[in-house]
């Protein structure tokens, strides 16, 4: 008897609701090897040098292989991602999502977001918080918001011990304390990513060196919003010999802190620091991001170690948007999708200290992003408002996250309504489907 035959049959003698059930799954047995398989799709992984047609399996919520062809009698579900990349899951080190305290005009409160809303649909499966949260509003930060999200959500914690609560918090030298932050980073490890100085507009190189001992004695690096320009701390005394190598400078497109001459030239001390380590991080953000810095900086071959959004209210609806609406900017001024797919997984990643993530090695955490380059005439703006005309735009058409569908814009992983019968209820299964779960009635009928 023929596999279908045998279908038929079975289904015949089962009803529709056994039908129902071997039509969404990709075989009749529950024995195969893979419980996911992406097939035909241009799989980027800088890390491990692929940048070819592969097929991406996934067992248990981890990579299980990467491979030329991947025989889809293995997998329980196979989906077609023939045409698109598949990418890590994207890794953005630079967002503010310490919401939901009611604070007004708070990155510890208003400005800051959900971060479920804007990361998944972004391909975005890991972000770190720049600094919402101090040592003393750390726990109130995990409870809210890190434990509750589906988003990977890391942190950078600020050297400020009230946290990103606005002005008099944040230039209040007394409350920025290393002790009790790396205290706090070391409890945390893993979760606390690095250390954060940020918005501060006083002459002293305070939070800079508070942010930098507590990054040493949390063995933590530090990332650096270098806050209002003065002549007193110089952007080439920090880059060159404040920080540390792996210390990471953000918002470097600004041209707010001198990275730019007169002339158009990017300032020589960020060359300088590159070559000890120091990265260099985006970092858009609602004033962050400017063509006349970026593109002349590009194109003399200053591209960031990462791509981050600096997400918040200022920005998403903005300039800014969403994590692939950065990357599109950067191939806009001709980047390689290798090297801004680069930028966005495998270095955030290590500089954030997770090198088990931001890559597709057999065994990594089975989080991936299946992007499509659509082309036409695109218009991309910086924090003025200019716009950068582009003929490239990546869409988001797919994510997983821990080897489950998150995200599916186009149904990419889902059945034509009228193949399926007459009194469908939800479709999917628990081995590589978390959205829009079944409800106990439906469950009951569909298994
Ligand atoms: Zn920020």
């Amino acid at each position: 008897m023929s596999h279908s035959v045998r279908l038929k049959t079975l289904a015949r003698r089962a009803g529709s609701a056994l039908l129902f059930v071997l039509c969404c799954s990709s075989a009749s047995s529950a024995q195969q090897k893979y419980d996911l398989l992406l097939k035909g799709g241009h799989v980027i992984d800088p890390r491990n040098a692929i940048n070819a047609v592969r097929d991406v399996a996934i067992a248990s919520g981890k990579v299980a292989a990467v491979a030329g062809a991947i025989d889809p009698a293995e997998a329980f579900k196979v989906i077609d991602v023939a045409g698109h990349y598949v990418t890590p899951g994207l890794v953005d080190i630079h967002v503010h999502v310490y919401t939901g305290t009611g604070e007004r005009a708070s990155y510890a409160g208003d400005n800051s977001v959900y971060p479920d809303g804007f990361t998944l649909r972004s391909g975005v499966t890991t972000v770190a918080d720049a600094g919402s949260s101090g040592w003393r509003s750390f726990e109130d930060f995990k409870q809210r918001i890190i434990e509750r999200s589906r988003t990977r959500v890391l942190a950078f914690l600020n050297i400020v011990g009230q946290g990103m609560r606005g002005g008099k918090f944040e230039q209040d030298l007394a409350d920025m304390d290393a002790a009790p932050a790396a205290e706090t980073a070391r409890r945390h490890k893993g979760l606390i990513v690095g250390i954060k100085t940020a918005h501060y507009s006083g002459p002293e190189w305070t939070p800079v060196e508070r942010a930098v001992e507590a990054g040493r004695l949390a063995n933590v690096p530090v990332m650096v919003d270098f806050g209002s320009n003065r002549p007193e701390r110089p952007l080439g005394e920090l880059v060159t010999s404040k920080l540390r190598p792996r210390d990471i400078y953000t918002h470097v497109y600004s041209g707010l802190r001198n990275e730019q001459d007169e002339s158009g030239r990017l300032n020589p001390s960020l060359w300088e620091a590159r070559k000890r380590g120091v990265i260099f991080d985006v970092g858009h953000g609602g004033g962050s991001f400017v063509w006349r810095i970026a593109v002349p900086a590009v194109q003399a071959g200053f591209l960031p170690d990462s791509i981050s959004t600096d997400l918040h209210t200022g920005s998403m609806n903005a300039g800014m948007k969403d994590m692939l609406n950065v990357m599109s900017k950067f191939l806009a001024m001709g980047a390689p999708i290798e090297d801004v797919v680069l930028r966005a997984t495998w270095n955030p990643a290590r500089q954030i200290g997770h090198e088990e993530l931001g890559h597709l090695s057999p065994g990594a955490a089975a989080d991936l992003a299946v992007l499509r380059v659509e082309r036409g005439t695109f218009g991309f703006l910086d924090v003025y408002g200019a716009r950068l005309r582009g003929t490239q735009k990546l869409i988001c058409e797919l994510t997983l996250r821990d080897g489950k569908v998150v995200y599916d814009l186009d149904g990419l992983a889902r059945p034509d309504w009228n193949t399926l019968p007459r009194d469908y209820r939800q479709t999917g299964d628990a081995r590589w489907d978390t959205v829009a779960p079944a409800p106990a009635s439906a469950t009951k009928r569909n298994q």
